[in-house]
């Protein structure tokens, strides 16, 4: 049998995540590659998920756009959190995690031969989900700049041509732990209402702020009509398996995602939608706690990863920190499991300009963990 070549995904291979995690088993390496926190979100949270399946809510195919309860929960949060209006029923819709959300929004709102604009580095699945949506995307490189990640207005203005559809935007964002300022989002406004393009972000670090404060872009004047929101619970509860997302937007989009979202998916994750309507309904307590145990987390890994003689910015926000080892990331990322025990991302994988001089380490982890990869790690050279 032959296999007809759809060539679009041809250049992907296996994730790097699934790669390195197998080599961290392999080696009995500290796994501070792939972003998942190693202790499970709150008692009330997992609780009423429990409850749920055994109250036979959300066992059997829950409604297509998301229970209600939880179409109105995240419309509660937006307005909450950031003092933004969304119609529960028109411009809410329940994902399979962010990642179903994205991969519906392009494929909904794009066409071949479109073009997307990403900043890079970016979250792996953005690439993938671009080439099966049969589209071309062109990269804006995030830079250090006085302390964080910023890009070139310019550079951004020269990626747009006269096929670009969309704009995917990640703040904040994972690699490199930048929070958009009022100010870079302003970039990103003016241009898509010059161009008039739609702008998709993915907020799912939304909660996990340590300096300077999450706007949403829809938020900006004239962008409300013209951006595709997207968040989700697995970061903020730390229940990443649980894959619940959100789209927030208006309903002339969002009708053109639920339109691929139910040929993907059409539903998923039932009882924990329930779970996760506890969660956004949690005192704001919960959401400063998560990030102050973040936020020490972060010193612990930065400063000691600084003490050892890498040169590692501070994240504003996320999970992640980024070292700059000068050259070759890869090759010093594949060794270290080996050498050290322990394992990082290559950030190459997150590029498509050659660029391999990062790595990124995760700090999702216990003290007890990010102390042992500092103490392997003194052993290796840099
Ligand atoms: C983790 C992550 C996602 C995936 O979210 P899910 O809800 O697990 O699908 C999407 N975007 C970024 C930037 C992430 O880090």
């Amino acid at each position: 049998m032959t296999l007809a070549r759809t060539g679009r995904l041809d250049a992907f291979g296996t994730t790097i995540f699934a790669e390195m995690s197998a080599l961290a088993v392999a080696t009995g390496s500290v796994n501070l590659g792939q972003g998942f926190p190693d202790t499970d979100g709150p008692a009330e949270v997992l609780e009423s998920a429990v409850a749920a399946i055994r109250d036979g809510r959300g066992n059997q195919y829950p409604p297509g756009p998301g229970i209600p309860e939880l179409r109105q929960a995240v419309a509660d949060h937006q307005r909450h959190w950031y003092g933004m209006e969304f119609d529960a029923d028109a411009e809410v819709l329940v994902t399979v995690g962010a990642t179903e959300a994205i991969a519906a929004a392009l494929l909904g709102l794009t066409e071949p031969g479109d073009e997307v604009v990403v900043f890079e580095p970016y979250y792996d699945s953005y690439a993938a989900c671009i080439a099966l949506a049969g589209v071309q995307h062109r990269s804006v490189t995030l830079r250090p700049d006085a302390g964080r990640w910023s890009f070139d207005p310019d550079e951004l203005a020269a990626a747009i041509t006269s096929r670009t559809r969309l704009i995917l935007l990640n703040t904040p964002h994972n690699p490199t732990g930048t929070v958009f300022t009022r100010a870079e989002l302003q970039v990103v406004a003016d241009l898509a209402v010059e161009h008039d393009l739609i702008v998709v972000t993915d907020e799912v670090y939304e909660h996990l702020i340590f300096d300077g404060e999450h706007i949403p872009l829809a938020t900006i004047a004239g962008m409300a009509d013209r951006t595709v929101t997207i968040s989700s619970a697995g970061k903020t509860f730390s229940v990443t398996g649980w894959k619940v997302g959100w789209v927030c937007a208006r309903p002339r989009l969002l009708h053109r995602i639920r339109q691929v979202k139910q040929f993907l998916t059409y539903v998923g994750s039932g009882p924990f939608q329930y779970a996760v309507v506890t969660g956004l309904q949690l005192p704001r307590q919960y959401f400063a706690d998560i990030a102050d145990r973040l936020r020490s987390q972060r010193d612990l890994l930065v400063d000691g990863l600084a003490g050892l003689g890498y040169d590692v910015l501070r994240p504003q926000a996320t999970y992640f920190a980024t070292v700059d080892l000068g050259r070759d990331a890869e090759a010093w990322c594949r060794a270290l499991p080996v050498q050290a025990g322990v394992v990082a991302i290559p950030s190459k994988v997150f590029y498509d300009s050659d660029i391999d001089r990062y790595a990124r380490f995760a700090f999702c982890k216990r003290p007890d963990v990010l102390a042992e990869a500092l103490l392997r790690l003194e052993k290796v050279a840099r």
